[in-house]
């Protein structure tokens, strides 16, 4: 495993200025695991100013003392190293901030405030390997490796890499009851790593699972986005739920449990939905199919009507989409991040049949999801019909829409696409900018996905003028026709289930 000289320089030259240094934290762990580090963290007994000397190019903005080192990587590429003086942490009132911080001149008080003993060792560079040479390129060399450096494990990481548990740091209950983000980091770091969580670690977890709700949304989505993300997704969000931290974080996913499903399933849904989220994962598909993976069908305990191998869920899309919508807002995720999986979400149910569906219902589908959402509605339908454990021949009907999407994205779908622009528009009828040029577009486009000849300028410049003599309402309509109706009529079929429900 490669430590990049830049790193390494980093340590040395605290080392030359006569203070000890180490690389600590997160980066030991996956060095001594030949996982590539996320970020380097470096840990010293140099007081914040005095690291400033040593390094005048950095930044300190903190209560913690950490300082950020700027290493310019190239003209428009640096990177903040942060360096924070070793600490030792004191009472948390509140379960999230130390009420005090203090700093230590002892590297093991330092390790002692860490979360799990896999996260608290450190790495200090041997004496013959701390000449830092010339190396003022920040290339990864072949001569750093592990070896030019000591281990400092007091509490016995490295057995427990091996042995490939996660073990809260000292008293489990005392560690969790200080700060209660170390509950996701410990399922987060469980589903990344492989491991198991230690019994009494778990026994713990589980008895402080409800102080999560004193957490910031922000610092729980940052956990639940790596856990997502990680190897194994599924093993992380099952732990939550044993150890009820899914309920707090994720109540949506937690109705799903026991609420079976009907003939067309042999997994509930709580089930079905961890096991697709899985298979996303086995494929390698982007977080945004891992995340409608796991909730596409958070609408089903709430839509549910009968029991047994007849049940049915009908609307649980709808449902569902606005249900996705809510838990990611509370989530604090990016708007665009919330659009993207409410919109697989909120079309998972797409109906397909060789044969029986028509060129011009799969451009009214690529119209309704978006072109650029395609590709990720059919791989979430293969990780959803994988994940219901009674999967159909699929595969091939799954070919041919695409084949069937690649023709038909070749027509016009959008405005864009149109043999005519907002600027023919405005000419030709001789108005302002505003919605109207909207509405005529969209009623032209309507037109066209009906039948892609339409698309020829004469006809659009000819057919715009007897669009615009028609009484505004009646335009609107047109120009929603085809993306609206659908979706209104089946809203209204659904709009008792929905007051039901309150959603
Ligand atoms: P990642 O690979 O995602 O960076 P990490 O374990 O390095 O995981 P960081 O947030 O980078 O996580 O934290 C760096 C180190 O700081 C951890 O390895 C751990 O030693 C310590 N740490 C982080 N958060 C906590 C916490 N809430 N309580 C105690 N120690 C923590
Ligand atoms: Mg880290």
């Amino acid at each position: 495993m490669k430590i990049p000289d830049y790193i390494k320089n980093i340590l040395g030259e605290l080392e030359k200025a006569g203070y000890e240094a180490y690389l600590v934290g997160g980066c030991v762990r996956d060095l001594l695991m030949d996982r590539i580090p996320f970020d380097w963290d470096i840990t010293t007994n140099a007081q914040p100013d005095e690291i400033q000397k040593v390094f005048p190019d950095s930044v300190y903005e903190n209560d913690f003392g950490t300082v950020g080192i700027k290493i310019r990587h190239s003209e428009s590429e640096t990177e903040i190293v942060e360096v924070t003086p070793f600490r030792k942490e004191e009472s948390y009132s509140d379960k999230r901030h130390p009420d005090k911080v203090t700093f230590t001149s002892n590297i093991e008080d330092d390790l002692a405030r860490r979360d799990f003993t896999i996260n608290a060792m450190a790495m200090g560079l041997k004496l013959e390997a701390r000449s830092t040479k010339s190396k003022t390129n920040s290339n990864v060399q072949n001569s750093n490796t592990i070896s030019d450096f000591n281990l400092v494990d007091p509490f016995e990481g490295q057995k427990d890499i091996e042995s490939k548990i996660i073990r809260a740091v000292g008293e489990p209950e005392k560690r969790f009851g200080e700060d209660a983000l170390r509950l996701m980091r410990a399922v987060r770091l469980a589903a990344q790593l492989g491991f198991e969580i230690e019994p009494q670690t778990q026994s713990a977890v589980k008895k402080h699972a409800p102080s999560l709700k004193m957490i910031a949304h922000e610092r729980i989505r940052d956990e639940l986005v790596k856990l997502v993300a990680s190897a194994d997704p599924e093993k992380g969000i099952i732990l939550m739920q044993e150890l009820g931290l899914l309920k707090i974080v994720l109540p949506e996913v937690e109705e799903g449990v026991n609420v079976a499903q009907n003939k067309h399933h042999i997994y509930n849904v709580f089930e079905h939905s961890v096991k697709s989220l899985g298979f996303a994962a086995k494929y390698n598909f982007n977080v945004y199919v891992r995340w409608a993976s796991l909730l596409h069908d958070v609408g089903k305990p709430r839509s549910k009507e009968g029991s047994g191998p007849e049940a049915s869920f009908h609307g649980h899309e709808f449902i569902g989409a606005k249900m996705v919508t809510r838990a990611l807002e509370r989530l604090k995720f990016p708007k665009d991040f919330i659009e993207k999986v409410y919109t697989l979400v909120r079309y998972h149910m797409f109906y397909y049949n060789v044969g029986e569906v028509t060129e011009r219902s799969v451009r009214r589908l690529v119209r309704k999801v978006g072109p650029e959402n395609m590709a990720e509605l059919l791989e979430l339908r293969q990780s959803e019909r994988k994940g219901s454990g009674v999967p159909k021949a699929e595969p091939y009907k799954l070919r041919h829409l695409k084949y069937m999407i690649d023709k038909v994205s070749r027509d016009p779908l959008t405005v864009g696409m149109l043999k005519v622009n907002g600027n023919d528009v405005m000419q030709t009828l001789g108005i302002e900018p505003g919605p109207k040029v909207g509405y005529i577009l969209n009623a032209l486009l309507e037109e066209v996905i009906d039948e892609p000849a339409r698309n020829d300028r004469e006809r659009l410049l000819a057919r715009m003028k007897e669009l615009n003599r028609l009484p505004l309402s009646e335009l609107i309509k047109l120009a929603e026709a085809g993306r609206e109706k659908l979706e209104d009529e089946k809203e209204k079929e659904n709009e008792s289930i929905k007051k039901k429900f309150y959603v």
